[in-house]
């Protein structure tokens, strides 16, 4: 199927075409042409999967007619990244539109924001505490809003934004078209979808496949204090293509970029202790592939969409087995292949077994001659797999011994 059997404008198939778009993702197909209908959404889609344009297209082609200058749509988000980002698709795909779209969110100065929304926007981005506050302070006129979009709504919930984004519904329009997007559909996010929506149409992807689709996964069973040789001696191994290694804690990402620039590793540490401004300039570097591994933690790179990251890696197992889906999703973006590598200490195999449960799959265990762990990995499926096989991260036979 072609974007032009969806309907769209003219102004917004060129866009999508000039943005190198060859055909609509899954979620595009099935979401788009409720979007144009004016009906309510709820798509369960993670990251990764097309889902910006699949709710950004229908918003711009329905503000086309009409007034401009007056907010018309509001797109909520969890994370100033990801407000950020959304904004630079608004502004791709609305290119030939005409259209203005600004981002307000924490943690950076309240007047550029204010100014913006004063001069006049069609399209405001927003976290919901900073909108709130522009609301407090009555910058945002929404009398004349159209569209509500609540990004990610199951990350909002987790980071304690519900009250917010209450608040929010409740000064708002009630007549106005909804959609919904969120990687998992929990009670609480059910809840939150019926409290928004009107009667509503369900689009889908399957978030396990779409997250395996295109992504090896290599699995090393290594000691907790080898962990850090091992990346160090993969990094040389594969000396090209962004990597984006995930840690738990704040701490850990620094002492962990802090060992990899001693190693010569172009690295940055990215976490929510860092500045905002620091942050975004961070991600800027590494986006124009200046600084070649960033290390960051789960909140800090929540929605981090970044062209061509050949390696996530994680440095720890994540606790929740979602959060693997997510951080795998920032690798092998539409389409693209890329590998996912785990760091793999023996008190985290019971949390890979989640993981692999979520995913439906299991994958081999590798070791890396010269980090063998001190406890054998213990099922017998997973020994007899143990062969390095990891071409794109360079797990060979004797490639990794110890200096
Ligand atoms: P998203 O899930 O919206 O964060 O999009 C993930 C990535 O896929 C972004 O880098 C988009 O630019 C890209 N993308 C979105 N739609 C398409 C498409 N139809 N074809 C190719 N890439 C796309």
């Amino acid at each position: 199927m072609s974007f032009e059997a969806l309907g769209l404008a003219p102004e917004l198939l060129r866009a999508v075409k000039e943005q190198g778009y060859k055909e609509p993702t899954p979620i595009q197909r099935e979401a788009i042409p409720v979007g144009l209908e004016g009906r309510d959404v709820v798509g369960s889609a993670q990251t990764g999967t097309g889902k910006t344009a699949a709710f950004l297209l229908p918003i711009l082609q329905r503000l086309k007619g009409g007034p401009r200058g007056t907010l018309r749509a509001l797109v909520l988000c969890p994370t100033r990244e990801l407000a950020e980002q959304v904004l630079n698709s608004a502004l791709a795909y609305g290119r030939h539109s005409g259209l203005k779209a600004v981002a307000v969110y924490g943690g950076v100065g309240m007047e550029p924001q204010t100014r913006a929304l004063k001069r006049g926007v069609d399209i405001v981005i927003a976290t919901p505490g900073r909108l709130l506050d522009h609301i407090g302070r009555g910058h945002v006129d929404s009398s004349k809003l159209e569209v509500l979009v609540l990004d990610e709504a199951d990350r909002m919930l987790d980071m304690g934004f519900a009250p917010d984004v209450h608040r929010i519904l409740d000064s708002l329009p009630s007549k106005r078209q909804t959609m919904f997007f969120s990687a998992t559909i929990s009670g609480d996010v059910d809840r939150l979808a019926r409290r928004a929506l009107r009667e509503h149409a369900t689009v889908e992807t399957d978030s396990r496949t779409q997250a395996a689709d295109g992504v090896e996964h290599v699995l090393v069973a290594v000691d907790k204090c080898d962990k850090r040789g091992v990346l160090a001696r993969m990094l040389q191994e594969v000396p090209q293509g962004r990597t984006l290694v995930f840690t738990r804690t704040k701490y850990g990402a620094e002492k962990l970029a802090h060992h990899l620039r001693r190693e010569g590793t172009n690295v940055a540490a990215f976490h929510g202790g860092k500045t905002q401004v620091h942050r975004n300039r961070a991600l800027e570097r590494f986006k124009k592939g200046e600084t070649r591994v960033l290390v960051a933690t789960d909140v800090a790179a929540r929605g981090i969409d970044v062209e061509n990251i050949l390696m996530v890696v994680n440095f720890d197992v994540p606790r929740d087995p979602e959060i693997y889906i997510h951080r795998v999703g920032r690798t092998a973006r539409a389409g693209a292949r890329g590998v996912a590598l785990t760091l793999m200490s023996p008190d985290e195999w019971l949390m890979m077994r989640d993981v692999e449960a979520l995913l439906g799959r299991e994958f081999p265990r590798e070791i890396v001659p010269g980090f063998e762990p001190s406890v054998e990995p213990s099922q017998p499926a997973q020994r007899a797999a143990v062969k390095p096989r990891g071409r794109s991260v360079g797990l060979r036979r004797g490639a990794a011994r110890r200096r």
